[in-house]
């Protein structure tokens, strides 16, 4: 197959969308696309490229002070009847047009086109962020590779409808438990019934007022929900124990230790064990390109409430947000679409950002 991604589509990132998103690129199928954007990649004098898997790099090396990585992943959701791409006015329609190949056009297009930008760039092309993690490109890179990442700021190029969404909120489960003591329910007061002792968790989690902070402009709000409960022996037999599994969405400026800490505060006197974690990642837009950046949008950055992998460059310490041209809402969705408008506005921004030096 001739490779579609032609100079006279890479110039143009709307003609790019879409030619993007006709090339099929289901999680586990990045093969085609990844051998596509590897080849415009290499072809492109003032950048140096690899390859993992189906995750591409390319970087420059201009000896700037600072290094800003710009990421999107290939791979989307199954299709839904949503393939190929059509365009009706203003918007190009399709599986990926939103979440994200609009997004991974505008840094394609970039790498193509901007040969002398006032940072170092590195461009990460990475499969497989629509499924299990243990898949995700950027997490296989991040152990196989780190240099890879290696940056003072990261955006990823995620659906936020031309909004800076910045840091995400950390996620914490956890099963409460009860305990009482078996018994016939026609001696109950032989036995110590754990459902009813549950009932002191319920009125907690009731009671529970969720904190709100404002880190760096962006409002957070933290939530403690009640997801599951089980328990219960027979229809004749006082239970002798109870589990609740609660999830705690947690601000960014706890950590996973602190955000433990405050469930053991908040059901203490119960038995509590952690069944999975994530920490969140602070906003991080002290940094002088975040700064930078903030001006070249313009507009104020919003909090980030749902876990990205934002937090994968938090972790190392790298300030990371999420800005692209896709609406959110529409990820996933099968009229899923982006508007013409928004990707012109995304490169115009990142033009603005980048090409000051
Ligand atoms: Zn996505």
């Amino acid at each position: 197959m001739a490779n579609p991604l032609t100079p006279d589509v890479l110039v143009d990132p709307v003609v790019l969308t879409r030619t993007l998103v006709d090339i099929e690129s289901v999680s586990r199928d990045e093969k085609v696309i990844a051998d596509c954007v590897e080849d415009v990649l290499r072809q492109t004098p003032h950048l140096s490229t690899e390859r993992h898997g189906n995750t591409v790099m390319a970087r420059t090396d201009l000896g700037r002070e600072q290094r800003v990585v710009l990421a999107g992943h290939l791979d989307t959701v199954p299709l839904n009847d949503n393939f190929p791409s059509t365009v009706v006015d203003d918007l190009i329609y399709g599986c990926g047009t939103a979440d994200m190949k609009s997004g991974v056009a505008l840094a394609l297009h970039l790498a193509a086109t901007l040969p002398d930008p006032c940072y170092d760039l590195t461009f990460l092309f990475y499969e497989a962020e629509e499924i299990d993690s243990r898949y995700n490109g950027l997490r296989l890179v991040g152990e196989a590779r780190p240099d890879w990442l290696r940056a003072d700021f990261a955006v990823l190029l995620e659906p936020t409808y031309g909004v800076v969404e910045a840091g995400c909120q950390g996620t914490m489960s956890a099963v409460v438990r009860t305990h009482g003591r078996r018994a016939h329910t026609a001696r109950s007061w032989r036995g110590v019934n754990a459902i009813h002792a549950a009932g002191e968790i319920l009125q907690r989690l009731e009671d529970y007022r969720p904190r709100r902070v404002t880190i760096d402009g962006c409002k957070y709000r933290e939530g403690l929900s009640a997801v599951k409960i089980s328990g219960g022996v027979a229809g004749n037999v006082v239970p002798d124990e109870c589990a609740i599994e609660v999830n705690l969405r947690f601000a960014p400026d706890r950590t996973e230790k602190e955000a433990l800490a405050h469930l053991q505060d908040v059901f203490n006197g119960f038995d509590l064990e952690v069944i999975d974690s994530a920490p969140g990642a602070l906003p991080g837009l002290s940094a002088a390109p975040a700064r930078d950046f903030l001006i070249a949008v313009g507009e104020e950055p919003a909090a980030k409430l749902g876990w990205t992998d934002v937090s994968r460059f938090a972790a190392m310490g790298i300030p990371a947000l999420n800005y692209g041209p896709g609406d959110p809402r529409l990820a996933h969705a099968p009229d899923e679409h982006v508007e013409i408008g928004k990707i012109r506005d995304g490169a115009a921004t990142l033009h603005r950002w980048l090409a000051t030096y």
